[in-house]
């Protein structure tokens, strides 16, 4: 290898350890460390939120847990966010508290990210350094140099880490798009001049790994959305992701090319453009109505850009579909173009809108039918390219399920790439000074934000409303004299339950019945204690309710004594 030379023999170990990312789309963090432990400084790439699952009823985001690095307190130098999406940035306003690092970001990133804490009225003061596209900067040992890449957000950057002479790239999320409206190209002669110093090690996006080709333009979605909407005699309404501008300017331009005027719904797409103008990316000067301003411009004059692709429960689009938005109200053929695809996971509830708006004879084109969205990361072939430019020696996916960064790995080891590894997240790996090795693998389990607070995914909490939500609750309180006789009569509150037996019995009067038996049946020794008195009520209460119902509910039975 060309650079074996002015590599040091002995230098420390360099690290990687993912916290998040390797191992889900979502949730993006990412250390590398140099030197030996206690001493080893670290750098974080990215503090992204994923998003829970059904599996956490009443939690929306999870979190990457981030106690590893807080017991090294002090060896955290810095935190660099590689671009503005939400699985890259959206933990840092939860997070930096704990973290208490300054923040490396481009401007665009950066006008985000102040531009969130504000709205959400977070006033913490965390030090942002905007840093340019292009440029380079040292954290202690570790030089970082960012590198234009496409994505679907302004300001994408590639990251290359270099340490002790030894180069790694981390990709960041990337694409390969020879027109996409907004930004520069990827710079693949910045990876051919890497090349020929040597890329150690690429961490590489594996989004879709599995999808053969190449993505269509940014440029190409916008002609034909330009096409698309020339055509529609009536209303259009338009939802995309609000982060991606490029989309956004090509919907402008459908709009004024078919001169309609522009309407926007929900706050992320304010957000959006009101910092797309800050930072040049939308002209200062385009003229956009509010919602509230609906009435004022005719069906046919009107494009409507709104949240909601995802169907998000409160976003604009699905209080549209609903009837429910308290401006925005559509007409038969109107049509819903998504310019999106739909996240895994979420397909249930984008389908509900998409049928919802179809019963109300609102046409809906989506990319199914229609050219009208394209990816922001690579397929195989812009992978191939991305290695052809750039001869990593060895290859770490990131940026995908296990299923992904184990198909990214077949694919290297395909292209001819020795020795492909394979980290998730947790795995504490040495790269360098030798080949890549496994050294242990720390405790890590992602966090779950439950309303304000943080709790643990194994949160007892988070048990219970499992058990709430599919079993119901009942919660009896008895008072009884000290001869062991009900004082009163017993109250009893049910949740969740069906309120008859399939007997036709009331369930309640069920209960109470039973409340009865139990305290005329049990010997006065055993009612006088309380807690033994409480046990037996509960348990006979979920016998019977089970013989019943077939399930057995959640029961607090409490007693006093008068
Ligand atoms: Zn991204
Ligand atoms: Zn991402």
């Amino acid at each position: 290898m060309k650079n074996d030379i002015k590599k040091k023999k002995n230098s420390k170990p360099i690290y990687y350890l993912p916290l998040g990312g390797a191992g889900e789309i979502g949730m993006n963090m990412y250390l590398y460390g140099y030197g030996k432990e206690p001493d080893t400084k670290w750098i974080m790439v990215d503090c992204g939120i994923g998003f829970a699952d059904d599996h956490y009823p009443g939690v929306d985001i999870i979190l990457p847990d981030i106690s590893f690095i807080k017991r090294r307190k002090g060896k955290l130098l810095g935190l660099i966010l590689t671009h503005a999406h939400e699985d890259h940035f959206g933990a840092v306003s939860s997070l930096w508290k704990e973290l208490d690092v300054p923040i490396y970001a481009t401007s665009f990133t950066a006008e985000l990210l102040k531009e969130k804490l504000n709205e959400f009225g977070e006033e913490q003061k965390i030090p942002i350094n905007i840093i340019k596209q292009n440029s380079k900067f040292n954290l202690d040992e570790f030089s970082v140099e960012l590198i234009n890449l496409t994505h679907s957000i302004p300001e994408p950057n590639a990251l290359l880490i270099t340490i002790d002479g030894f180069n790694i790239l981390h990709s960041g999320d990337w694409k390969i798009d020879n027109d996409p409206i907004l930004g520069e190209k990827t710079d693949l002669d910045k990876l051919k001049k890497i090349s020929e110093e040597g890329c150690d090690v690429l961490v590489c996006d594996s989004t879709n790994i599995f999808r053969d080709g190449t993505s269509l333009s940014e440029k190409e979605v916008g002609l034909n959305l330009n096409k698309i909407i020339k055509k529609i005699k009536s209303r259009v309404v338009v939802t995309t992701f609000s982060s991606n501008i490029a989309r956004i300017k090509s919907i402008i331009a459908a709009a004024r090319s078919s001169n309609r005027e522009i309407i926007l719904s929900g706050r992320a797409i304010h957000r959006f453009i009101k910092v797309a103008k800050k930072t040049g990316y939308i002209d200062p000067k385009e003229h956009f109505y509010d919602h509230v301003d609906f009435k004022k411009i005719k069906a046919n004059k009107a494009l409507i850009i709104l949240t909601g692709s995802q169907g998000e429960s409160r976003a604009a689009l699905t209080r549209v579909a609903n009837k429910t938005h308290p401006h925005l109200k559509l007409a038969e053929n109107d049509v819903v173009l998504f310019s999106s695809k739909t996240i895994p996971g979420n397909d249930k509830s984008v389908s509900y809108i998409k049928n919802n708006l179809l019963e109300q004879n609102i046409s809906v084109l989506d990319d199914d039918g229609y050219p009208i969205h394209t990816s922001g990361h690579p397929r195989r072939n812009e992978v191939k390219l991305f290695y052809d430019a750039l001869k990593p020696t060895t290859v770490i996916p990131m940026h995908g399920e296990l299923r992904h960064l184990k198909e990214h790995i077949n694919f290297a080891k395909e292209y001819g790439i020795l020795n492909p590894f394979l980290v998730t997240n947790g795995n504490l790996v040495e790269l360098m000074p030798n080949s890549v090795k496994l050294i242990e693998k720390i405790k890590n389990n992602f966090i779950l934000r439950d309303g304000n607070i943080h709790i643990s995914k194994d949160d007892n909490s988070i048990k219970e409303r499992r058990r709430l939500a599919e079993n119901g609750v009942i919660v009896a309180s008895l008072v009884i004299d000290k001869n062991g006789v009900l004082y009163s009569d017993p109250v009893i509150e049910i949740i969740g339950l069906p309120e008859f037996g399939s007997n036709g019995i009331s369930i309640y009067d069920t209960i109470e019945d039973l409340i009865d038996d139990c305290i005329d049946g049990l010997p006065k020794a055993r009612k006088l204690d309380l807690n033994n008195l409480n046990e037996y009520v509960r348990k006979s209460i979920r016998n019977k309710i089970y013989t019943i119902w077939g399930k057995k509910p959640e029961c607090k039975v409490a007693s006093t004594m008068v």
